[in-house]
């Protein structure tokens, strides 16, 4: 079982961000309003993530850590909804077969909480413990235990960076969760969790970008766009300005970059990337799902259709009036 789980942990994780993307996207399935995620050394030594969540019944916690425990799948409707959001119960296995992790988890109507150890896959103790209502998530050691995956990982600047972007977009897609950032005891991001898009907008990018926001609200044929467009004078020289999502998830996509800087191009230079936030709401069975959980190129059934309609949302929101 070990084994089966180091080699799952190979597809699910790769890196410090990978962790703190399944226990961020744990934390938040757990009803949690506020998370905290600590890193040092780029998350390569220490991840700690604590939230306020309902947290895990003492006599679930084990059963937590066994692959494919939780099986949320019931319908096919189901499956595809899970296939775009995620693992399925494989997450805290593959997490614990990789790392020397600790949780302390408490739920309301219960007076003691729990510390779970577990080493490489190994349980080291279990103990009652006073504890906070909610979860906290220590990870040490990131392969600690396999040293031709530590190989791959990049310094710890590059790492934190890559924690610092899925965090972005974890506010970016959750603005009624507070989420609060810390790299080697520095805050690097905070947000007020006040359900405000806008707020979390100006809590990432600061005020330049908050006060050249225009709002695009749009629907056509099964797909709603919601979300802001920058002003034309707020530009990049690349992409990193582009945040799209798909039914609640970060997704890049070549053909809805392409979509929007086709509409901005009679209102931009030349190599000038737009600001934007979109968020599409549609159907899950219309984006294709078949593609590896790690990679967030996605392909929409009706990519043609969808780049019309973005076209059309974005060009149409850039000629309003008030512009
Ligand atoms: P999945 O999220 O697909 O169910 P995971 O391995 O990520 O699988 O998590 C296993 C289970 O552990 C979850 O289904 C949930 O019941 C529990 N769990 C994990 N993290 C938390 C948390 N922060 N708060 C409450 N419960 C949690
Ligand atoms: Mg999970």
């Amino acid at each position: 079982q070990i084994t089966i789980d180091k080699i799952a942990a190979g597809e699910v994780i790769e890196r410090p961000a990978s962790i703190v993307k399944e226990l961020v996207e744990n934390a938040i399935d757990a009803g949690s309003t506020s998370v905290t995620v600590e890193i040092k050394d780029g998350g390569i030594s220490f991840i700690r993530i604590r939230d306020n969540g309902c947290g895990i019944p003492k006599e679930e916690v084990k059963s937590a850590f066994l692959r494919h425990s939780t099986s949320k799948i019931e319908t096919v409707e189901d499956l595809s909804h899970i296939a775009s959001l995620g693992f399925r119960g494989e997450a805290l296995s593959s997490i614990a077969a990789v790392t020397r992790t600790e949780v302390i988890t408490k739920t309301k109507d219960s007076d003691l909480g729990t510390k779970y150890v577990i080493e490489g896959g190994k349980e080291v103790s279990l103990e009652e413990t006073g504890a906070p209502d909610g979860t906290t998530f220590l990870v040490h050691q990131l392969f600690y235990n396999v040293p031709a995956r530590r190989k791959f990982l990049k310094t710890p600047m590059t790492e934190a960076g890559h924690v610092q972007d899925l965090l972005m977009h974890l506010a970016l897609s959750h603005p009624e969760v507070a989420l609060q950032f810390l790299n080697n005891g520095q805050e690097k991001l905070r947000t007020s969790g006040n359900g405000k898009l806008k707020d979390v907008i100006y809590q990432i990018y600061g005020r330049d970008v908050a006060a050249n926001l225009i709002e695009l609200d749009y629907e056509k044929g099964g797909l709603r766009i919601t979300g802001f467009l920058g002003k034309p004078v707020i530009t990049r020289g690349n992409r990193n300005f582009e945040n799209f999502f798909v039914n609640g998830r970060y997704v890049k996509s070549g053909m809805i970059s392409k979509a929007l800087e086709d509409a901005y191009r009679d209102f931009v230079m030349q190599h000038k990337f737009p600001f934007a936030v979109l968020h599409f709401h549609l159907n899950g069975e219309e984006v294709d799902i078949n593609v590896h959980p790690t990679k967030m190129e996605l392909r929409f059934q009706k990519q043609q259709e969808v780049y019309g309609t973005v076209f059309e949302a974005v060009h149409r929101t850039l000629l309003e009036p008030e512009l």
